[in-house]
């Protein structure tokens, strides 16, 4: 028997002008953590966010372990994370020697419910106990309300971090997701919108903070003509390399969302109409990319569970993944404390993330449309009001 193809949750998808450029570095001899192609990556990142700084780097985890200690992380410091996201979000705190504190998502968004921060903080003004930073995610694609997250921050004096990873291309208000906290980091990861196949990006308006993010990327040389240090720096920086591909990617953003979010209207169109789904709603105050298309399924009313569905799924080579586990669920992260968290576990329980590539074919995704709706009548086969 033939196997049939299989269909992936998100995978890298090259434009025509990444190859150019990456040919370029390789005429020029620019193989380096430094290079053209990163100053205009970097340039160009700003052009199409509108940050007004930015420093290319290895990873989005190395980003946001830059971001807590420049705004100044210490061991010691509790700082705020939205609990619905990728270990990835918190795990820098910790290298910092700093302790994480879940906040739970908001139902009409899946990301950091804006009240429960508030009173969170409110909470912990009281007994003198506020945490050193806020860091809040944009979750699959969509910002979350930054609004009411950045005056909750601001009233206590507490810095906000974005983890934009997940949201390049996506909008709150008109302008990019990233851009409204103290910094911002994306992440350019093989699944992510576009990649570098491995890189991230750190954006802050402030410049001197972006020029220190590069210098302790970069080992953290004092200006001397010796080798000289009088902090301890990192190997952080992006390649050359890289910075070529994701030159030639940016200059495909565009496209990339329009395709993730025709993903999701091909599901939705089709999905939706069946009884138990709902696909991570839409909030009003900006455009989300749908970089991943996430539903929840309802057992009783679809008539199978999320893993039921899955691992349907996956016999027909059909990769789906569960929403992120929150982290206030993770062994690792057992200890830490957790303002609400039975959105989150719900939204765990129930939610599954489709097939979202922006180079799915329509053959694509009609797989796993089809197998979607044969699980769902396959369950209500024995139902004795089946009339037709
Ligand atoms: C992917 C991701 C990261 C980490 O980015 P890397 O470039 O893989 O290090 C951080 N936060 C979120 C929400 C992510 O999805």
């Amino acid at each position: 028997m033939k196997m049939k193809k299989p269909i992936l949750l998100s995978t890298p998808h090259i434009g025509d002008r990444e190859l150019e450029f990456v040919k370029e570095a390789f005429d020029t001899n620019w193989i380096a953590p430094v290079g053209p192609h990163i100053d205009a990556f970097e340039e160009e990142f700003c052009q199409v966010t509108g940050a007004n700084y930015a420093a290319a780097l290895a990873s989005g985890t190395a980003a946001l372990h830059l971001a807590l200690q420049l705004v100044g992380i210490e061991r010691g410091d509790e700082v705020f994370c939205s609990t619905l996201t990728f270990a990835a979000s918190a795990n820098p705190i910790v290298y910092l020697g700093a302790k994480p504190v879940f906040i739970d998502s908001d139902r009409t968004s899946w990301n950091m419910n804006p009240e429960l921060l508030q009173e969170a903080l409110e909470k912990r003004a009281r007994i003198g106990k506020l945490p050193k930073a806020v860091i809040v995610v944009h979750l699959y694609g969509q910002s979350a309300d930054i609004d009411p997250i950045l005056k909750a921050c601001n009233q206590y004096d507490i810095p906000l971090i974005e983890d934009a990873a997940e949201a390049l291309g996506a909008t709150y208000k008109g302008r990019s997701p990233g851009t409204f906290g103290r910094i911002g980091i994306y992440s350019f990861n093989g699944n992510k919108i576009i990649t570098t196949s491995g890189g991230g990006m750190l954006v802050s308006p402030e410049e001197q903070l972006v020029a220190k993010a590069r210098f302790l990327a970069t080992q953290a040389r004092d200006p001397a003509p010796h080798y000289q240090h009088s902090e301890i720096g990192y190997n952080y920086r992006l390649s050359n390399v890289s910075a070529g591909i994701g030159r030639g990617q940016l200059r495909v953003l565009k496209e990339r969302v329009a395709s993730r979010q025709r993903n999701f209207r091909s599901y939705a169109s089709t999905l939706g109409i069946l009884p138990g789904i709902e696909f991570m709603p839409e909030a009003n105050y900006g455009c989300a990319t749908r970089w991943l298309t996430c539903l929840t399924i309802d057992p009783k009313a679809f008539g199978a569970d999320r893993e039921q569905v899955r691992l349907a799924l996956a016999a027909q080579q059909i990769e789906s993944r569960p929403v992120w586990k929150p982290l206030h669920l993770q062994p690792v992260f057992a200890e830490c404390e957790c303002f609400g968290g039975a959105v989150a576990e719900n939204l765990f329980t129930q939610g599954l993330c489709l097939p979202s590539g922006s180079n799915l074919t329509d053959q694509d995704l009609e797989r796993v449309i089809d197998e979607i709706i044969a699980v769902h009548y396959v369950s209500r086969k024995t139902e004795p009001l089946l009339i037709f």
